[in-house]
Order: C-alpha cells, then structure tokens, then sequence
C-alpha cells in the first residue's frame, strides 16, 4: 500500500464492504484526478490573471513594446485555452468516476448482510401467520383492488384501488402528513419528472444495475444537445434534493425540515420475480417523504428525530413492528446510514419493509451543491461547508395496504372475510369525515 494515501485506502475497502460495483482503481484514478483537477485550477487561474494584467499594460504602451506584449496576451490566451478544455474533460471523467463511490460508512453499521434489531414495537399484537390473510384474497373478496383490470391496461405490478381501497390511501396519507407538520415539517407537493442528472447527483443510477442488468428508472425523453435527459422520479427524495441545490445558506436558517407528497416510479419492480404478488412491489405508488438539510454537526440526531417520527405514524396504525438498522451490503450509494422500519404481515407469513431512513452526511450536498456558512469551533473563522442531508419513508401507501389489510382482516365463522378492522387513529382522516 506505500504510496496510496489512507483516504484512498478507507474508500476502496469500504466499497468492498458495501459490495458496490466500483471497477478496479476507480478511488486511485478519482484521487488523481481531483489532484490534477486542483493542479489545472491553480495554472488557469494564474494564467488569467497574468492575462489581465498584460491587457492592463496594454494600453499604456506604443510600438515594438507594445507589439510584444500583444503577442504575450494572444499567447496566453490559446494557453488558457488549451487549460481550459481540459479542465472540462476531467471535470467529466472525475464525475461520471466519483458517482460509481459510495459514500463513507458509519463506524457502527453492521458489516454484511444481516441488519441489527434496535428495537421491536406492538410486539403483543403480532397474530399468527395465515394463507387466509393475504391481502390479495382479503382486497378481492372486499372489492377494494383489481389487479386484473390494470394488468390489461398497464401490465403486471400496476393496480386500481377501489373504494375504501381509495380512500385508505387518502386517509392514510392524510395522517401521515398531519403527524409531520406536528412535528415541524413543511409540505411540499413536488415534480415527479427529473433530469437523469440530478436523480444521479442524489446517488440513483438511472440505467441498469446489478446482474442482469435492470432498467431502474422510467425514461421519458433521451438527451440532445437541446433538451435533457427525463426520467420518471423513484421518490421525492430527488425532487425534494433539488429544491435546495445551488445555494449556500445561513448557518441559522438550517435544519431544512419538509415533506414531499408525490408519487414514486420504479421500472425495476417485479423485474427479478421477487414480490411480485399483489401491491408489495409495484410499479408505481403514493409516497410521503421526508427530507432534511442540516449542519454537519447535527445530521446523527436528526436521524433519530425522523426515526421517532416514523414510529409514531406506524406504531399509531398498531402494527407490530421492527427498527433495523441496516448492514453495509444494503446501504444505497448515497448512505452514511440507513434504518428500516417492517411491520408484520401474516398473510406473506414475514415482516416486510414499510420504510427506510437515510443519513446521506454530504454525498448528495456535494453532488447538488447545497452549503452553508458554517462558523468552525476549531479557528472561529465562517467556512462555506456542505451541508448534510436525510431521507425517510413517512408513508409508501401500497405496503401500508397490504399490513392494515393482513392485520385487519375479520372473518365470519365459514371464514369468509367480512370486513377490516381499521385502527381508530384514521378515522379524522377519512374521506368525509367532519
Ligand atoms: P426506498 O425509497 O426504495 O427506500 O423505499 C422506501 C419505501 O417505499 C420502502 O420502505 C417501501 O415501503 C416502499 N417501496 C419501495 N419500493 C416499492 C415498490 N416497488 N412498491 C411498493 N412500495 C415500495
């Protein structure tokens, strides 16, 4: 390892813990060219300033003089250049390598595969599993979904909600929303259409992933040198990213706090024949997504602020659930840290995931540009730093469906399902209610 500096070591092994796709020497050629990047900056700059001081001087002279020192100039203007394309074309090369990085990882991140239960909540109201249960055979026999219906005008993974299958998304979105804006998030109804560019920026390979490859994203429109590249939006995360990109803030006017209502697209859903029963993984679905920017100091408590959030819009439907916090081999690109909440469905007979909550620390910041003035303890000077950025599930309506359906789900003496019994938190939210 002599020669490779310990921030080059620290990102190669923590690629290989994460088990991300980051081809061999990516973090070597990454800090080489951030290097030379840095190198062509210094030259450019100093070559600029030469060049308006010789322009300065211009004017002042006449003749043989004169005549050399525009030469000079016109010299150093090719040399500027010259510096200057190049600069652009490590910029891209440094770019499109450093997205294929993941971000660093919590030193108390389980390392593998296996998440760590940090803690269990309902546990007493966990029933035992049943085929009976399953929330496909429970929505059919009530008339809330047709699967069939939207199999034949979309294709399979899509679905209608029917009914009080509707109005349970409205009602639970409703909730969701209000316990957020209690706990100071601002909504934000968002753009489900992005550039490819700034779903990457936010750490979201718009093209194919893993092996085989899958499509992750919906494309709408191909890049040409007159418009972008769209894709349809995975999650409000990124349009939620975007609205605070470009711009250096006030050190006082952070934590950002919002809440983004929109709708998520996922073209991979189904696509490996996972999940693919019902409304646990679809291709397209309700979500309410919270997202903050904050202080580098103050992104771990943050998290737990989000995380206590989300228990209590979860634990308030009752359900029986489990915080996980998740090992370095699932963390997404963008993941400093990541907690999943599941709840218990007895009709899959399994916990599934209800939500996932990320600290992203400065990956997206970086990649988005978002910063602040931030006053260092350590000199008492205001540097510009980058600011630091979370993500939670505040509600993925379609597996809420699925655990309220399989919990709820109340049968007659035959065993024929005669209703569902909703906890009582959502009635203010229902359609119509006063
Ligand atoms: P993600 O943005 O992938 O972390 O997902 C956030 C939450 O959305 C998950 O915890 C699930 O509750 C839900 N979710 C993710 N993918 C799907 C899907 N394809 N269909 C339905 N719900 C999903």
């Amino acid at each position: 390892y002599r020669g490779i500096s310990e921030n080059v070591l620290y990102k190669s092994h923590n690629a290989f813990n994460r088990k991300a796709s980051v081809p061999v020497g990516t973090v070597q050629n990454v800090s080489r060219l951030y290097e030379e990047h840095k190198q062509i900056s210094s030259t450019l700059n100093a070559k600029r300033h030469a060049r308006s001081t010789v322009g300065d001087t211009i004017r002042e002279l006449d003749g043989e003089a004169k005549k050399a020192v525009l030469e000079e100039a016109k010299s150093l203007k090719t040399e500027i250049t010259a510096l200057e394309e190049q600069l652009s074309e490590i910029d891209d090369e440094l770019y499109s390598l450093a997205f294929a990085i993941p971000n660093d990882t919590h030193p108390d991140v389980p390392l593998g595969d296996v998440p760590k239960t940090i803690l269990r909540l309902n546990s007493d109201k966990e029933i035992p599993a049943s085929t009976s249960r399953d929330h496909v055979l429970v929505g059919r026999a009530l008339n809330l979904l047709d699967l069939e219906a939207a199999a034949v005008i979309t294709g399979s993974s899509w679905y209608y909600l029917l009914n009080e299958g509707a109005m349970l998304e409205v009602a639970l979105a409703n909730y969701a929303l209000s316990k957020a804006l209690a706990r100071g998030f601002k909504p934000v109804t968002t753009p489900d259409v992005v550039k490819a560019n700034v779903a990457m920026r936010c750490g979201f390979q718009p093209r194919d992933e893993g092996d085989p490859p899958v499509q992750q994203m919906y494309h709408l429109q191909s890049a040409t040198p007159e418009q972008p590249e769209l894709v349809l939006s995975g999650t409000a995360e990124i349009p939620l990213g975007g609205l605070f990109a470009n711009r250096i803030y006030k050190e006082d006017e952070l934590p950002f706090k919002v809440v983004g209502i929109g709708r998520a697209f996922r073209s991979e859903a189904g696509a490996r024949g996972a999940d693919t029963r019902g409304l646990y993984r679809v291709h397209q679905f309700t979500k309410l997504e919270l997202f903050v920017v904050c202080t580098q100091e103050t992104s771990g408590e943050m998290m737990e602020e989000m995380t206590k959030l989300q228990l209590d819009i979860f634990g308030g439907l009752g359900l029986p659930l489990r915080l996980l916090d998740m090992p370095t081999e699932e963390l997404g690109a963008s993941a400093y840290r990541k907690y999943d909440i599941e709840a218990w469905m007895p009709g899959r007979g399994d916990f599934g995931e209800i939500s996932s909550t990320s600290n992203c620390t400065d990956y997206q910041a970086r990649r988005l540009h978002i910063r602040y003035r931030h006053s260092a303890a350590s000199d008492g000077h205001v540097h510009v730093a980058f600011a630091h950025t979370l993500n939670g599930t505040a509600a993925a309506i379609p597996r809420l469906i699925v655990a309220l359906l399989e919990n709820g789900a109340q049968f007659d003496e035959s065993g024929k399902v005669v209703g569902i019994k909703l906890p009582s938190e959502l009635k203010a939210f229902w359609p119509g209610s006063s």
